[in-house]
């Protein structure tokens, strides 16, 4: 197989600095990997950390990095052994959603069932694992998931954030007809919305400050909270009769949300957090959680997801296309971050077509 000597790529050189560039094509894949042609790219609210300070947690940008661990993809070509993430073999032409995590699965953490907490885990998409604001790239082959017709390529890259939601959703752990209180509804928390409803979770409660979020939220079936017009908490808690809710899941920056999220609480409830801090730090009211008894899990990545999340994206189960408000070409990557971070145009989710 011949192959360009260069590909268009969109890499992160440092706070707010993204440049599209030519770099070299990465060539044939080794065992157990595919080449990969991307062709959708979503933009995420960890990417949007990435970009505005090249850091996330302590990790720090030091060399250039594409971002991009939301995507679809064409096998092009596959190496020795490749096989998907259903132990299937890939052959070429075939449409995959790529799960950029790629555990080492025989640490102590893989063994006992928690690849998401791997100790070697290469993250594509995080610095320093590269991600797919490019056009080919190199995976191993059981991060690929097989795509059926009914599944569009904007589907395909929405499988990782829903796959988000479904792991912390499995923490949540709501039940029928207990209450649920989700702070934030951007993507994620408009996915945990959705995923609540299917568990008969009610009520539930969602707050955010853009109103055009709130108004899908109340389509999906939950009761809207505009956290800049009312104490969001103090709203919850009225409307409960002062009980609170069974559990709260913040997914929002993980900054006043946590505490919102607490406060919303009953006695005995559960507090999952899947935002993440721009300053690194979880503030809670010790007293709060400590008087409520609360149940405290933070999301790390996700579990097996893959293929629960293409489940429901095959049956319909869950409405995808409707949080992608936006779409960009590659080459306009650098304005896609700024609109997104501006929270411009009523935007929720944007994607990116290589
Ligand atoms: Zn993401
Ligand atoms: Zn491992």
């Amino acid at each position: 197989m011949s192959y360009p000597s260069e590909m268009t790529a969109v890499r992160l050189h440092g706070p707010s600095d993204m440049r599209v560039e030519q770099i070299s094509h990465p060539g044939p894949p080794g065992p157990g990997e595919v080449l990969l042609r991307i062709t959708t790219v979503g933009v995420c609210g960890s990417d949007l950390h990435m970009y505005k300070d090249a850091r996330i947690g302590d990790d720090l940008v030091q060399s250039p990095v594409m971002l991009g661990h939301e995507f679809a993809a064409v096998v092009e070509e596959v190496g020795p052994e490749a096989r998907d993430g259903f132990d299937h073999p890939l052959t070429p032409g075939m449409r995959v959603a790529v799960d950029p995590a790629e555990p080492c699965w025989r640490c102590e953490m893989c063994e006992q069932g928690h690849p998401n907490l791997c100790l070697r885990l290469i993250f594509h998409g995080t610095y320093p694992g590269q991600g797919s604001l490019c056009q080919w790239m190199h995976m191993p082959a059981r991060c690929c998931f097989p795509l059926s017709t009914a599944v569009d390529d904007t589907a395909g890259a929405m499988l990782e954030p829903l796959g988000i939601a479904i792991h912390t959703v499995d923490l949540a752990r709501p039940k029928v007809a207990k209450s649920v209180a989700i702070v934030g509804a951007g993507c994620i928390g408009l996915l945990i919305l959705q995923l609540a409803k299917l568990s008969g979770a009610t009520p539930i409660f969602i707050s955010d400050k853009f109103p055009w979020r709130l108004e899908l939220a109340e389509k999906y079936g939950a009761i809207p909270i505009n956290c800049d017009e009312v104490d969001q908490a103090k709203e919850v808690l009225k409307a409960t009769n002062g009980r609170g809710v069974d559990v709260a899941i913040e997914a929002a920056w993980a900054d006043h949300s946590v505490q919102a999220a607490a406060d919303m609480l009953s006695f005995g409830g559960r507090l999952v957090i899947a935002g993440i801090s721009e300053d690194d730090r979880l503030t809670l009211q010790h007293s709060t959680v400590r008087r409520k008894g609360t149940d405290i899990r933070l999301v790390r990545r996700m579990k097996h997801t893959y293929p629960r999340a293409l489940t429901l994206a095959t049956s319909g189960m869950v409405d995808l296309h409707t949080l992608v408000t936006h779409r960009f070409p590659l080459g306009k990557t650098p304005e896609a971050y700024e609109l997104n971070l501006a929270y411009r145009d009523k935007v929720i989710k944007i994607m990116i077509e290589v």
